[in-house]
């Protein structure tokens, strides 16, 4: 196939100064096509590669992170306007983390599995389940996590044996150059990670090839669109959406920790995060306003501006159309008898696409504030009378990504976490799950369905195979042919026999045995399991 270089690039915008830092391929269908072709072809030879050699090439990859992570860190914060802090510790740990993991367990985890069968009819059988690589992965991504969320998801895909596609975000192209670029310096072979740059258009070529799985990670909107994209050829796709994360803090949460955990949950990464603290519940209690005081201190002492200056807490939004989002949901809530208790305005003096970090209390549950994703530096609180109503409140959403739920009593605050319907709910912190490789990852509702990370991720990346081996010595397979009355007695005969009364059960076993071998044929096979090793036998005509 002949592959020409795209004809049209995208530019990455630094979103602190507006500043251009570069540009990168649009690729469309020839680029696409070409890509899925060398991953398939890439594919036949990588997933016979031992667990244990793809093991050292991320462990490899791994130390390429730790040895350029201030490299990594700077490019992170510059395309995207992430505080270095951040940019180490949410974009670079949960990568390094996941090749350790995966280096560690995903040979043990994905080993076989014999799985034994109840019905002595079956007692001839030996079930094994085999966790066998798919083929080709597309991983969709966005740009708020831009390093963290395709690295660690492409090394799960290729340490089970896939190969895979990565389409990072249009506002994002250098970082996904360079995550394509870390894994060819690591050592894995051409096309078992390669990298599609461009806009929505890519993505949308790339979901309408011969992949064997979809994992896409954005908006309500793109998922949605995604889904019907790739259904064409029914490709599996697994969604990681957005949300609107509530927080409920009962009476007797800590003020001091509760206030910073809060902060931290609303602000960093400026509020954009799939998983922010996007509204909080306060149940009413004596410590309420002492705790709305705390809240509203600590907001209003957080720098804003850029990354290049260390100091900086909160970084600017990703582009002027979030801005303008932001703006209009706190307009609005403000237009509607709330109050900015700090902050509440744009801050283009800064130069970038800066918004101050804001707390609002006096909202009520129908404002866009409380019921549509922000993924902006905004803290909506509202106080409640009691605990029903606070879980009741954060249930009235569309989405059900992560709750958090703040306590002294951590029995009490259990109790309220099995109650929320969400897919994570964090007690007494918020965010840190997503880095942590072993935990499953993934929400209900609108904010998507499909498990990323864990076992459960790794499964889902995988043909989970059912292998059936019988010496067809054993017992005589009664539900073959030939079908007759007495075969038919046999049947209601074992039904009794097993799962009948114990009245029943004695008429049963005479039935099933007295008509069992009425029809069976005069002899069976005997086929024995060598110890051999197998070896290939191909078709003769
Ligand atoms: P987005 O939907 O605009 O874009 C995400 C990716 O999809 C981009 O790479 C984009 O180019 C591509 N894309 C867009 N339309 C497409 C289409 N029709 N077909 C194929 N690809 C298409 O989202 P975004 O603005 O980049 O990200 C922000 C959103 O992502 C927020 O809603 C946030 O909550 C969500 N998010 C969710 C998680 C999670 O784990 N649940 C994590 C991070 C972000």
């Amino acid at each position: 196939m002949v592959v020409t270089k795209p004809a049209e690039t995208i530019e990455s915008i630094n979103p602190a100064t507006k500043q251009s830092l570069g540009r990168a391929p649009l690729m469309g269908e020839s680029e696409v096509n070409a890509a899925v072709e060398i991953a398939w072809k890439t594919f036949e030879h990588w997933q016979l590669t031992s667990y244990n050699k793809r093991a050292k090439l991320v462990l490899k990859f791994r130390q390429l992170i730790a040895n350029k992570a201030d490299e990594l860190a700077s490019l992170i914060s510059e395309e995207v306007g992430k505080p270095l802090p951040e940019a180490y510790l949410s974009e670079l740990c949960g990568p390094l983390d996941t090749c350790v993991w995966l280096a560690e367990n995903c040979e043990r985890l994905l080993a076989d599995q014999p799985m034994p069968l109840a019905n002595p009819l079956l007692s001839s059988k030996q079930s094994i389940i085999a966790f066998e690589p798919l083929g080709v992965v597309g991983i969709i991504s966005p740009w708020n996590y831009p390093f963290a969320i395709p690295t660690m998801t492409a090394l799960m895909a290729i340490m089970v044996g896939n190969t895979v596609l990565i389409k990072p975000s249009e506002k994002s192209p250098l970082i996904g150059i360079k995550i394509g670029e870390l894994f060819l310096e690591a050592g894995f072979p051409p096309g078992v990670v390669q990298i599609l740059t461009g806009d929505g258009s890519t993505g949308k070529i790339l979901s309408r090839t011969n992949l064997s799985k979809l994992i896409f990670t954005g908006s309500v909107e793109g998922g949605s669109a995604l889904m019907a994209q790739a259904s064409a050829r029914l490709t599996p796709v697994t969604l990681e959406l957005g949300g609107k994360d509530a927080a409920i803090v009962l009476p007797d949460a800590p003020i001091d920790w509760t206030a910073r955990g809060l902060v931290w949950g609303a602000f960093t990464n400026a509020g954009q995060a799939c998983a922010s603290v996007e509204r909080v519940y306060i149940v009413k209690g004596k410590n309420t306003d002492k705790l709305i005081d705390s809240i509203v201190s600590m907001t209003s002492k957080l720098k804003l501006g850029p990354a290049t200056d260390a100091m900086t807490d909160v970084g600017p939004l990703i582009d002027q159309s979030q801005l303008d989002h932001v703006v209009r949901q706190v307009d609005e809530a403000v237009l509607g008898e709330a109050k900015c208790l700090t902050g509440g305005h744009a801050r283009t003096d800064l130069g970038g696409f800066f918004f101050e970090p804001t707390v609002i209390t006096g909202v009520n549950q129908q404002m866009k504030i409380m019921r549509e994703e922000t993924f902006g530096p905004v803290m909506p609180i509202l106080v409640v009378d009691s605990e029903d109503q606070a879980v009741e409140l954060a249930n009235d959403s569309e989405y059900g990504l992560t709750a958090t739920v703040w306590a002294g009593k951590l029995n009490r605050a259990e109790c309220v976490a099995r109650d929320l319907n969400v897919g994570t709910v964090l007690i007494n912190d918020c965010l840190f799950s997503h880095a942590t490789p072993q935990l499953p990852w993934g929400g209900i509702k609108k904010s998507g369905f499909g498990k990323g990370h864990s076992i459960f991720g790794l499964q889902d990346l995988c043909n989970i195979k059912h292998i059936s081996i019988d010496a067809a010595g054993g017992a005589h397979r009664v539900w073959w042919y030939p079908y007759s009355k007495s075969k038919i007695k046999m049947a209601q005969g074992g039904i009794q026999l097993l799962h009948g009364k114990l009245t029943k059960r004695t008429a049963g076993l005479v039935n099933f045995v007295g008509n069992m071998f009425t029809d069976a044929p005069k002899q069976v096979a005997q086929i024995k399991k060598s110890d051999e090793p197998a070896e290939k036998t191909d078709n003769q005509d």
